[in-house]
């Protein structure tokens, strides 16, 4: 596996490796990868020719009071991981070479970053599109892989793929848990083992949404409510649960069209998303 830290180099040894019209899958991340990431990679080792993973802890996706300096940083161990799923490529750059210190463009989606996680993380969509979009121009992949772990922001980069009718195919990927349900996050690893131990109650409370809403319940106040319970009494503080349509990703009052339930909890400090997909009855 090749590493690279400048987009110049990574066009570079792109433009080796795909010659003869191979195709090229990017699996954009912060790093401190866990299986959740590392089944992206195979997915995109499976459809992809060359396979090039990013590792970049992005300065504009985080606000002046998250943990963009506390963000677990392990790449040594990372290149290992990689190497171990097939990857050909890693891209690896710093800050100051991949923004310019004068960096000011930014890629909006008026109309729905402000939404959900996009309300209490203001400008994170904007910072999240702007990176990715430059990870697209840089690397030029056929494929792009996305964890539906991440609902919001993988319906955002695919609404800017095909908005900007971008030449990419977005594969979404399904969410890897732990045995207890817990969505794996690299911000697990901050909860203590009194939040770790509520945690999976998110899970627990979606899966018992979706069954009440398989039963017949299409009222999206009443499914709400009953899943902040379960999660408020295993210890957690929902932020916000919203159950909106697929397609528009605005909200819904009732389930009567393909759905997906949003959730942020903080358990401790620590906050954690996760979301279920719901089907029309
Ligand atoms: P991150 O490093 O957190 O920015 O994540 C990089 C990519 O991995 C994003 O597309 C995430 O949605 C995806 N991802 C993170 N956690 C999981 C998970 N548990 N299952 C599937 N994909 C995930």
């Amino acid at each position: 596996m090749k590493r690279c830290k400048t987009v110049e180099a990574l066009r570079r040894e792109l433009g080796k490796l795909r010659a003869g019209g191979k195709t090229v899958g990017l699996v954009p991340t912060m790093g401190a990868l866990h299986e959740g990431h590392l089944t992206l990679v195979r997915e995109a080792r499976a459809k992809c020719d060359v396979v090039v993973v990013s590792v970049f802890v992005n300065p504009l996706q985080f606000g002046p009071n998250e943990d963009f300096e506390s963000y677990p940083r392990r790449v040594a161990q990372d290149a290992k991981l990689l190497e171990a799923c097939g990857a050909d490529l890693l891209f690896v750059p710093t800050t100051e070479t991949f923004y310019d210190p004068d960096h000011q463009t930014m890629i909006v989606n008026p109309a729905v970053q402000g939404l959900y996680c996009g309300k209490y993380r203001p400008g994170h969509f904007s910072g999240a599109l702007t990176v990715v979009a430059k990870l697209f121009f840089a690397a030029q992949p056929e494929f792009a892989f996305f964890g539906k772990k991440d609902w919001q922001q993988a319906w955002l980069i695919a609404k800017m793929v095909s908005d900007l009718n971008w030449p990419i195919r977005i594969v979404k990927v399904p969410t890897v848990r732990g045995k207890d349900g817990l969505a794996l996050s690299s911000r697990n690893e901050y909860l203590d083992p009194k939040s770790r131990a509520g945690a999976p109650a998110i899970r627990a409370a979606l899966v018992s949404l979706k069954k009440a809403q398989v039963s017949g319940e299409r009222n999206v106040a009443r499914l709400a409510e009953e899943a902040k319970k379960t999660i408020s009494r295993a210890g957690g503080k929902v932020q916000y649960l919203e159950i909106v349509s697929q397609k528009s990703l605005l909200p819904l009052k009732s389930v009567t069209e393909p759905a997906v339930v949003l959730v942020a909890v903080f358990f401790g400090k620590t906050r954690l998303i996760d979301n279920i997909e719901l089907s029309a009855r």
